[in-house]
């Protein structure tokens, strides 16, 4: 399939090699090797890392030669390494004794989803080695586990209690670049020569070297700075939003259309902001396929995978979510971004050489924006002003902003930038994935957001809903429309009967699933919790 994102010829082909030889081996198990560990699925690569760090000017802004290497070298040891987190690489790992997974599953960097067995049949391998010992204590465990399940009916999760931690699991895992080489290095440092984690740690540095060679290079040796020209702010953060640095080309990957239809077109929002989507990963499917990792064999003809995502997001079991990813430009005045929206600390972002510039545009609202304080709410708005009223405000806020415009103009770079309001506008990146998404968007697509936040928080809305489109739709069904009750209002309901006869009727109940229908009855105490 065609792809308007970065596509990486490493990235590629370990894709492309791990999914086929992952077909074969769940297609035929006894003839196909095991499989451990390989890449899935990946985001952005070392093109992505310019176009963040130079928020999709590309390197022709800097007036000096340099080679594309010493760039990279000049990112990390001038510790700007945020550009690297627009690349993201999702493995799959399958033949991993439980102790060895350990060092990856807990790592707070990742995302991952597990063969927890709490949901699934367990694998029936282990990890074998050449010890006797070890062997006859795998054995006798997996035996007796196997009687107390036969025998007994033993619940599973109890029964598992005994068996041993060289039993294998399966894990869908991604990390960022950044992260990733901060997970290699450390592991390498504190695991024992011996630790079967090594041969992983080994696979998957071999994998990131080829899929972002150049930014693995220098994370891995950090190399020297370069003496580069930064432009002026207004040079960097004016311009409209820059169509892709490459061009469309063939792709191992998902693609979803509504996505690639999107990708690099710029919507206008308040006077001069700007947003645009410059990449994803995965997509609803690749949501449930994590989350069928740990859901095991035996539900996934239970559920429909629409079912599922619903499922999933209703009963906040949000770590599959991770794996849908949207890249983002934009302009948004200061105040917005990345003044409020910055605050959301879990959602990556960066600017030009992660500097803020400010630009020579400042946000004027339009007079339907323009109103009187609100007297209860300390952050809201109230009344319009009449026309002249309004003009004449707009007429100050004109004034001072050129004022302070002026005065930059005569200041060095990081100095101009004080001098200015937080109405002048920045340039910036950001990557989201679905479950911080949502996060974010339930706190400023909400009325008391600032007006002008969730006029951005409506485009990040917009790309979430092309780019997943049911995970957005169970999002707006049990989050963002979604009202809780305190036990006692609970209690008052109940209580004041407004049920008539104490029976729902159940025309109503169209809409909602069985399971649904019981969660409502037993909220509303017409069914015993
Ligand atoms: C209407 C509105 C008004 C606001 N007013 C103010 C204000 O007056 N003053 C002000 O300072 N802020 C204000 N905020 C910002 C708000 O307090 C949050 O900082 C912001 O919305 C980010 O939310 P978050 O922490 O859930 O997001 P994230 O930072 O993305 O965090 C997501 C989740 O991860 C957890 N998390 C992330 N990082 C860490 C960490 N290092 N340690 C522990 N847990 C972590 C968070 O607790 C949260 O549960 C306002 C926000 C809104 C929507």
């Amino acid at each position: 399939m065609l792809t308007k994102r970065y596509v990486s010829s490493g990235a590629e082909d370990n894709v492309k090699i791990f999914n086929e030889a992952a077909f074969q081996a769940f297609a035929d198990p006894s003839k196909n090797k095991p499989l451990k560990v390989g890449l899935t699925d990946y985001m952005g690569g070392d093109g992505t890392v310019i176009r963040a760090a130079t928020v999709g000017h590309g390197l022709d802004i800097f007036p000096e030669k340099f080679s594309v290497e010493a760039f990279f070298h000049h990112l990390v040891a001038s510790g700007i390494e945020k550009p690297f987190r627009t690349v993201q690489l999702k493995f799959l790992f399958t033949q991993v004794p439980i102790y060895t997974a350990l060092q990856f599953v807990y790592d707070p960097a990742c995302s991952v989803n597990e063969i927890s067995g709490r949901y699934s049949v367990l694998s029936d391998n282990q990890e074998t080695l050449q010890n006797d010992l070890l062997t006859d204590v795998s054995r006798l465990s997996r035996a007796r586990y196997d009687h107390l399940l036969e025998d007994h009916n033993l619940a599973r999760e109890l029964a598992r209690t005994i068996l041993g931690t060289n039993t294998h699991t399966s894990f869908v895992w991604k990390m960022n670049l950044f992260e990733l080489a901060r997970f290699v290095t450390h592991q390498r440092k504190f695991l024992r020569p011996n630790n079967l984690a090594h041969e992983f740690i080994n696979q998957i540095e071999s994998i990131a070297s080829v899929a972002a060679p150049y930014s693995w290079s220098a994370l891995m040796n950090p190399g020297k700075k370069l003496s580069l020209t930064y432009p002026r702010d207004e040079a960097i953060v004016d311009p409209e939003l820059s169509p892709a640095l490459w061009s469309p080309q063939e792709t191992e990957r998902e693609v979803v259309t509504a996505m690639e239809d999107d990708l690099f077109h710029s919507h206008h929002f308040l006077d001069n902001g700007r947003f645009q989507t410059v990449d994803y990963l995965g997509s609803d499917q690749a949501v449930v396929s994590a989350a069928r990792i740990s859901y095991g064999q035996g539900t996934i003809k239970k559920r429909e995978s629409a079912a599922l995502l619903r499922y999933l997001i209703r009963n906040a079991h949000t770590s599959p979510l991770e794996m849908a990813v949207i890249a983002v430009e934009e302009k948004n005045p200061f105040f917005s971004d990345p003044r409020q929206v910055g605050r959301h600390r879990t959602a990556a972002w960066g600017s030009f050489m992660d500097e803020v510039q400010l630009g020579s545009q400042f946000y004027l609202p339009s007079k339907d924006q323009l109103r009187q304080q609100d007297t209860t709410n300390r952050q809201g708005r109230a009344e319009l002003y009449s026309d002249e009223v309004a003009s004449d405000i707009l007429k100050a806020m004109q004034a001072i902003s050129k004022i302070q415009k002026d005065t930059a103009n005569n200041l060095s770079h990081e100095i101009s930038r004080l001098a200015k309001g937080v109405g002048f506008y920045t340039r910036t990146w950001r990557t989201f994935d679905a479950n911080n998404n949502a996060r974010f968007l339930a706190l400023r697509l909400d009325e008391h957001a600032q007006w002008e936040v969730r006029q951005y928080a409506q485009q990040v809305f917009n790309a979430f809903r092309l780019h997943t489109p049911v995970i957005a739709q169970a999002f707006v069904d049990y989050t963002l429309e979604t009202m809780c009750f305190s036990r006692l209002e609970r209690k008052a309901i109940v209580d004041s009967r407004v049920l008539e006869g104490n029976v729902l009727d159940e025309s109503s109940l169209a809409n909602l699933s069985e399971r649904e229908k019981n969660e409502l009855k037993k909220k509303l105490g017409l069914l015993k919790p």
